[in-house]
């Protein structure tokens, strides 16, 4: 690698566009570059073929290409597949590409680690390495679609780390997705997952893009709530639904509450009861997950009787509900659960 300090993967579009006139190059260089580096995903500045010989060395001079490299993959009888990448500072994160039909959904990280310690969750066991740059965040997906062959149809940030804790890089990675000289994916199938940041929220409700939204709620009663997610435990659940609310009006999308289920915490009926007030007269979908056991948690699901009695209670109330099917259930289970097992 050759040339300058900073990693051209830390640009966003602006970011891209004002270092391409800052050289002095017509506006057209903006989308060849990132084709190259977003439809293409090239290794090297002098594979830019159509870029001229003196753009590129420029480039060279004032970037670093940083690049994934593959460090584990676990492939599951059902065709899911997980990847653990190692970034250019020696930091590891995780993807996991989900293959349905003619459809293929990658799930990809946003942050190295994650500062919000959600007690079931094994990423936030160790706390946040740091946040990913938007070009990190794409060759994550681009990694996936070459290895899989296949077109990516859906992204969702549901990996490792908290999108809204990353924002502005995390909003550059879904445009650079979103592009038509990107991986072309429609906003409507890019999905964030946030566990609930309301200054995060309220500013994505505002984007231009429909971009989808899913917010971990996993208990509609405050104090269990702050229990099982003590770093959101400042955003107060009737706060969190008024933005919710706000997003649902403005947007007329409806944004996925998903719900952990985890035995004798928030499986109670005293939690579907604030569950259904929570939903009532909301633009909502809940997406029931049994919860997956992870090292170092004591979490555990309920027996699947209890799963599908939640399920029909909100389907009664008239809240629309889905249960997640579990994917790769034969690889590492949840999302934090490869890079857990491949640390020293
Ligand atoms: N930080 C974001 C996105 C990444 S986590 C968020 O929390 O929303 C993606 C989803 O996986 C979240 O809903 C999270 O709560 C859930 N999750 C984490 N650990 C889990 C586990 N062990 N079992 C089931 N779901 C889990
Ligand atoms: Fe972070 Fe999401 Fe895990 Fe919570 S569930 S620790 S917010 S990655």
């Amino acid at each position: 690698m050759t040339g300058g300090a900073t990693d051209i993967k830390s640009l966003d579009l602006p970011g891209i566009e004002r270092a391409l006139a800052a050289l002095g190059q017509p506006r057209f260089r903006v989308r060849q570059l990132v084709r190259w580096l977003y439809a293409r995903g090239v290794a090297g500045f002098d594979e830019m073929t159509d870029l001229p010989g003196a753009l590129r060395s420029e480039l060279a001079e004032r970037f670093t290409l940083g690049r994934l490299s593959l460090s584990a993959r676990e492939v599951s009888a059902d065709g899911t597949r997980k990847y653990l990448w190692e970034l250019p500072d020696k930091t590891t994160v995780e993807s996991v590409g989900i293959p349905s039909g003619d459809r293929l959904t990658v799930c990809f990280s946003t942050q190295a680690g994650c500062a919000m310690g959600c007690t079931f969750c094994a990423t936030g066991q160790d706390g946040l390495t740091r946040s990913l740059l938007p070009g990190e965040m794409v060759d994550q997906v681009l990694g996936a679609a070459a290895d899989m062959n296949a077109r990516v149809s859906n992204a969702v940030a549901m990996g490792q780390g908290e999108p809204f804790a990353n924002y502005d890089a995390t909003l550059g990675a879904l445009r650079f997705m979103n592009s038509p000289d990107g991986l072309e994916i429609g906003a409507r199938h890019l999905t964030v997952s946030t566990c609930g940041l309301l200054p995060g929220i309220r500013r994505f409700s505002a984007e231009p893009e429909q971009f989808t939204l899913a917010v971990s709620l996993h208990s509609a009663v405050q104090s269990t709530r702050d229990v099982l997610m003590p770093g959101v435990a400042r955003y107060p659940l009737d706060q969190l639904r008024e933005a919710l609310a706000t997003y649902g009006v403005r947007t007329g999308r409806r944004p996925t509450l998903e719900f952990a289920l985890v035995a004798g915490s928030n499986d109670s009926d005293s939690e579907l009861k604030a569950l259904i007030a929570f939903c009532r007269g909301m633009l909502c979908h809940v997406n029931l997950i049994p919860v997956n056991p992870v090292t170092g948690s004591d979490a555990r699901r309920p027996d699947d009787a209890r799963v599908r009695a939640f399920a029909s209670a909100l389907t009664s109330a008239g809240i629309e509900c889905t249960i997640r099917t579990e994917r790769g259930v034969d690889i590492s289970a949840a999302c934090g659960q490869l890079r857990q097992r491949h640390r020293a």
